[in-house]
């Protein structure tokens, strides 16, 4: 391999100059090696930042990261995944990926676990007691082509550079760039082996990308990568201004998700769920158009074979399965507190980071890697943007425990002061799927 000079790469990145795929790969394979410091990567990612990077730099780092470790591979065009850049209260997977299973999909669900104010799903389903989220690779392939589902977490064989890096950027304000948020979903999803990709491009208060705009750019981005490594993908923007359902907490949106399988969804984890898993089979071949793909959709839900693929999920990798027909099965907090409204009006906005945060304040959430999660306690939403309440209505009900009263109080202050904001004027209820962008549109 070529050598090269660490500050000089940095330096003519910092100048704006374009790298090389030589430049790159060697830069990266030197840090993995620990030959280059985290203070010259986390130079060379603000560098990046601050610069951007084009179509043929973002794909030659996704390569590398991609190559940094094991990569599965599957013939089967019907291998399709989806990914979320992630919200909360989001438990699509749950729903659209037996949904998408029982329609002829495979479904390779490799997930994360929830790190700051949003949840993650690997946690989530981990609330079923027994269920396996740590498989052998070999485990993992197995499950896929035997069911058609299989959802485990992350393991450090797949682009361990990700891994490293992303932990730079954590703690060096180099999160919200798109050249590198593209490389660093891309390296996984390209790793597990789907042969589609549905985006979930999460555009609010809740996400990384705080407008449409911004998320039409990395929705475009991830697309163009897609395509160089010769991928089918698309991307929904769905609103992340609230949390998606009425469930925020890991046992209470496994019973949400259940009961969307059961057909008694909310009307907006309905819409984005299925339009996800339309998309999925869409682009796994199994139907002409998304609207025939929603037909299909629509009859597993009604036929039951959606909510039979996730028992069977559950059942495979050693959960209780009884928790579909018991909620009784799921830990829930005995102890609820009302957050009510201090005056009349329609629900305007939510500082929706601030409820993962207040979740996690409550034990719904990791503070550290090291916490523990409390899968009992969490919140259920009565009233979503745009709705009319009265004050001393209840907008949302707290599960707690008992002797969690002082730490409710404070959250339910917070909830009344910086989370909710109700507005005498009437308020119009934002869309749900703000835009679907195609390889067509992509371009
Ligand atoms: N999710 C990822 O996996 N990586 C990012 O950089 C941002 C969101």
């Amino acid at each position: 391999m070529k050598n090269f000079n660490a500050y000089s790469i940095i330096d003519n990145k910092k100048n704006g100059q374009k790298l090389s795929k030589a430049e790159i790969e060697w830069f990266i394979e030197k840090f993995l090696k620990n030959e280059i410091h985290d203070y010259q990567m986390s130079a060379l990612l603000m560098a990046m930042f601050i610069q951007g990077m084009d179509k043929d730099e973002t794909a030659y780092l996704t390569d590398v990261m991609l190559n940094s470790g094991e990569i599965f591979k599957f013939k089967d065009p019907t291998v399709v995944d989806k990914h979320s850049t992630g919200g909360i209260g989001d438990k699509a997977s749950f729903i659209l990926a037996p949904i998408a299973a029982a329609c002829g999909v495979k479904v390779p669900m490799i997930a994360g676990r929830g790190l700051g104010f949003t949840g993650g799903t690997v946690d989530k389903i981990e609330a079923i007691k027994g269920f396996n989220t740590s498989l052998s690779n070999a485990e993992f392939k197995k499950r896929l082509l035997k069911n058609g589902i299989v959802l485990m977490g992350q393991t450090p064989t797949i682009a361990p550079a990700d891994k490293r890096i992303y932990a730079l950027r954590d703690v060096t304000a180099t999160i919200d760039s798109i050249p590198l948020i593209t490389a660093s979903i891309m390296s996984k999803k390209l790793a597990e082996g789907a042969n589609g990709i549905v985006m979930d491009i999460k555009v609010g208060s809740g996400a990384f990308m705080k407008d449409k705009k911004n998320a039409l750019a990395l929705a475009k981005s991830i697309m163009a990568t897609a395509k160089r490594f010769n991928k089918k993908s698309c991307a929904l923007l769905t609103n992340m201004d609230q949390p998606l359902g009425c469930a925020v907490g890991h046992s209470l949106e496994i019973i949400e998700s259940i009961e969307t399988l059961k057909g008694k969804g909310p009307a907006d984890l309905n819409e984005v769920s299925f339009e996800l898993a339309a998309h999925m089979i869409y682009l796994a071949g199994l139907a002409k158009t998304p609207k025939e793909a929603m037909k299909k959709v629509q009859t597993s839900l009604q036929d039951g074979s959606a909510l039979k693929k996730f028992r069977e999920m559950i059942k495979n990798q050693g959960g209780d399965d009884s928790v579909v027909d018991n909620y009784a099965k799921l830990p829930l907090a005995k102890s609820k507190t009302e957050v009510l409204a201090t005056q009349s009006g329609y629900i305007k906005m939510f500082e929706n980071d601030l409820i993962g945060l207040a979740c996690t304040e409550i034990g719904g959430g990791r503070k550290t890697k090291e916490d523990i999660i409390d899968f009992s306690v969490g919140f259920y939403f009565h009233k979503k943007i745009g709705d009319k309440v009265k004050k001393g209505e209840s907008i949302l009900t707290i599960y707690h425990h008992p002797e969690q009263k002082n730490k409710v109080q404070q959250v339910t202050k917070q909830f009344q002061k910086n989370i909710i904001k109700i507005d005498a004027k009437k308020v119009s209820k934002p869309k749900t799927i703000i835009d679907i962008v195609d390889m067509k549109k992509a371009k």
